[in-house]
């Protein structure tokens, strides 16, 4: 068996360098506040890279650091330490009030209780931002907020004061707001907090509109039925962040247990077509797939066959881990390199103590999987290509959320949008949850 190589610091190689495409980019930001009782860690070093056009959610415990990490990409606040780009900007390198400029015209916040000024009517506070960073021509600014208004669906309530309209409305108008200045990047801090589900769907229906359109959003909710609705969900457990296949993998976790997999793993690099796991050879780790796919392979006289792939957000190993220790197949890298988290037996095995249910859930997978190695020796080929159209069609076995159950792909968002081009969005009530890969 080859050992695999490990890549030191793969994790932070990946975000050394800014390409155009990275919408946002952190690197080691650390916050930290003092107060009577001392100094007090809320972002402990995140390292976090968001891709144009995605849609991610950040979730999170109350307290876990959900709006302080929003606050360092709208640069409402400061970090301690670290590096933050936004848009090709380094935005800690300039002056407080060029930043405030900056913000304007790059941003559109969204807060959980709408921050509206109540004296004003809904058309006048989404013309707010256009006065404020001098965006469209004076003239132009009230018919371009009424487009706005027209978009969530709000035109016939545009010269009503805030709170004559319902709070989902003066979140749309919120929203309408943060649209104004036609700045590509949207954040929103628990938008829907302060909602019904019903009303809170409806802003998830505009926000996957505007990303269709091509806009990035960035929000905060601790809603999970809404983490399923987009491109990726970021957990952040005690100012740190999860590593997302670890997440993918292990759902059902504590963020606790994920985040000491997440600092305790070992990353390895395996390069295509190298044994990861040689059979009959003792196993001394779970492995998580971070990216790459791994062949399962069983020996068939001299030839060898394939019994499935496993991609990124899978695992493997852990049939081993929970009954007797040696390898039941060969599981081989892929055509690409593979990503790996290795995370030690006796590590893994205390964890699973402590979680019933993701115990539960490894049972379950643990006998699908024997089912599968004693199955496929008589069906092979059969097997095979099933397992193929199962990878290819996005689906297989990990510890499925409800969200994932569903997970359908859909075309990447197209150009940007142009303010004078955009249509209502209609109030639909999705079937299909739509997801969008990473
Ligand atoms: P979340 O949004 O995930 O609920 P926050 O980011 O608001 O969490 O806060 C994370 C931690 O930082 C909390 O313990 C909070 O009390 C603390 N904190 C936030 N803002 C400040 C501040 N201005 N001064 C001192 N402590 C703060
Ligand atoms: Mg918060």
């Amino acid at each position: 068996m080859t050992m695999p190589q490990a890549a030191p610091k793969a994790v932070s190689v990946k975000h050394a360098v800014h390409h155009a495409e990275d919408m946002i980019q952190l690197k080691r930001v650390v916050k930290t506040y003092k107060n009577a009782a001392g100094e007090f860690i809320v972002l402990k070093g995140v390292d976090l890279t968001i891709r144009r056009g995605q849609f991610v959610a950040i979730v999170g415990k109350s307290g876990s650091g959900k709006s302080t990490l929003l606050n360092m990409i709208t640069g409402i606040d400061h970090p301690t330490g670290g590096k933050v780009v936004v848009n090709n900007m380094d935005i800690y390198s300039v002056s407080e009030s060029e930043r405030s400029l900056w913000r304007g015209r790059n941003l559109g916040i969204v807060f959980q209780f709408f921050q509206l000024l109540p004296m004003l009517t809904l058309l006048e506070n989404v013309m707010l931002p256009m006065d404020y960073v001098n965006h469209h021509d004076f003239e132009e600014r009230p018919k371009r907020a009424m487009e706005l208004l027209e978009m969530v669906g709000l035109a016939d309530q545009a010269h009503k004061l805030p709170l004559a309209v319902s709070t989902g409305q003066q979140q749309m108008t919120a929203i309408a707001r943060a649209l104004a200045t036609d700045a590509p990047l949207l954040v929103a801090d628990e938008p829907t907090g302060n909602l019904d589900s019903k009303t809170a769907n409806h802003i998830i229906d505009v926000f996957d509109e505007l990303v269709r359109r091509g806009k990035t959003i960035v929000m905060v909710t601790h809603d999970p039925s809404l983490t399923a609705r987009v491109t990726r969900t970021i957990i952040i457990s005690d100012g740190e962040l999860i590593d997302e296949a670890v997440a993918k993998s292990l759902p059902l976790l504590r963020h606790r247990h994920m985040l000491e997999i997440t600092k305790q793993a070992k990353r390895l690099t395996v390069q295509p077509g190298e044994i990861i796991l040689d059979l009959g050879k003792p196993v001394e780790n779970l492995y998580i797939i971070s990216s790459g796919t791994v062949n399962v392979e069983k020996k068939n006289g001299k030839a060898r066959e394939v019994i499935s792939h496993l991609k990124a957000g899978e695992f493997f190993g852990e049939i081993e881990l929970l009954r007797g220790g040696r390898a039941i197949a060969d599981v081989r890298a892929g055509h690409q390199p593979v990503e790996l988290l290795a995370f030690p037996r006796e590590d893994f095995l205390r964890i699973v103590e402590e979680s019933p249910i993701t115990a539960e859930a490894l049972g379950r997978i643990v006998q699908d999987r024997l089912k599968e190695h004693s199955v496929s020796v008589k069906v092979k080929s059969t097997k095979v290509e099933k397992e193929k159209k199962k990878v290819e069609s996005g689906k297989s076995r990990t510890q499925k959320t409800k969200g994932e159950l569903k997970n359908v792909k859909i075309k990447t968002p197209g150009a940007k949008s142009k303010a004078k081009n955009i249509k209502p969005i209609k109030k639909t009530t999705r079937s299909k949850t739509v997801k969008r890969k990473a």
